[in-house]
């Protein structure tokens, strides 16, 4: 049976739990000291990566993670580390916005120089809402793709991939190599221990630049203005508790 060389995509986003707020110049989310975390459904494709690790001890040869981010990315890599995946690079673009297609671009990149036969990517990153990267990855190294997967198995030589479809689930294989992209009903993951959160902050990581990766940085879309959701819910002022009577009466809700 062929080994298996994971490679993990993670991306870091706004963290979810907080609310975003839309910059003075409505061009994006204001990030200025906001907290920033690994994109949750990255964080599921690191966890499922060390779940077939653990689970094809005698199979699996390597996981990696890589981001491509400015060098604060660091962060989720090395959270990546503490928890089990055995190394990690940055793709370093210092403070350069990244589309889909370039990121597709700098993985297929490493996928090659790497010899990775399995990515797994998050479905989504939750700030752009792209959807876009595993796609186009999966395109351009003309392998097949598997879209937000709930449960991952091996056969053989071959991946079965279960998906969540309309009122049902979708059971496909493939040989690999394969493109995988994470739903979240796929796993819950991990925290890790304190004791391995510190041994991560001096792990080595790899590194590398777009250039030496032989990838140029190109954005071809224009973000022309972002917008808060247009409130649905009207406020009336009323004075007395007779008018809001009067009031909830025209509106029909008593
Ligand atoms: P998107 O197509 O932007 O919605 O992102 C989908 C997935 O692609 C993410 O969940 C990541 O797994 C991967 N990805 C997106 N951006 C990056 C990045 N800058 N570095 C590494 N992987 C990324």
């Amino acid at each position: 049976m062929s080994k298996l060389r994971v490679l993990v995509g993670v991306k870091r986003t706004l963290d979810y739990m907080l609310k975003p707020r839309i910059n003075p110049a409505k061009t994006g989310v204001d990030l200025t000291g906001q907290k920033m975390s690994i994109n949750p459904f990255c964080d599921i494709a690191v966890e499922e990566a060390i779940r077939i690790k653990e689970a094809h001890k005698d199979r699996v040869e390597d996981t990696l993670v890589v981001t491509a981010g400015p060098s604060a990315s660091e962060q989720i890599l090395r959270q990546s580390l503490a928890k089990g995946i055995q190394r990690a690079s940055l793709i370093d673009v210092g403070d350069k916005e990244l589309e889909p297609l370039s990121v597709a671009k700098l993985l297929k990149a490493t996928v090659e120089k790497e010899k990775s036969n399995l990515v797994i990517l998050g479905k989504q990153a939750i700030d752009d809402d792209a959807h876009q990267t595993g796609g186009m990855l999966a395109a351009m190294l003309g392998w097949p793709q598997f879209t937000s997967a709930s449960k991952v198995a091996f056969e053989g030589e071959n991946v079965i991939v279960t998906r969540e479809i309309d009122g049902g689930a979708e059971t496909l294989s493939s040989p690999l190599p394969a493109v995988i992209t994470t739903d979240l009903r796929l796993n819950v993951p991990r925290f890790a221990n304190l004791a391995k959160v510190m041994k991560a902050r001096k792990a080595p990581l790899g590194k590398s630049t777009p250039e030496e990766l032989g990838v140029a940085i190109k954005n071809r879309l224009q973000t022309l203005s972002v917008e808060e959701p247009v409130s649905k819910r009207q406020n009336i002022m009323v004075k007395n508790v007779d008018e809001f009577v009067k009031t909830l009466k025209e509106l029909k809700a008593l």
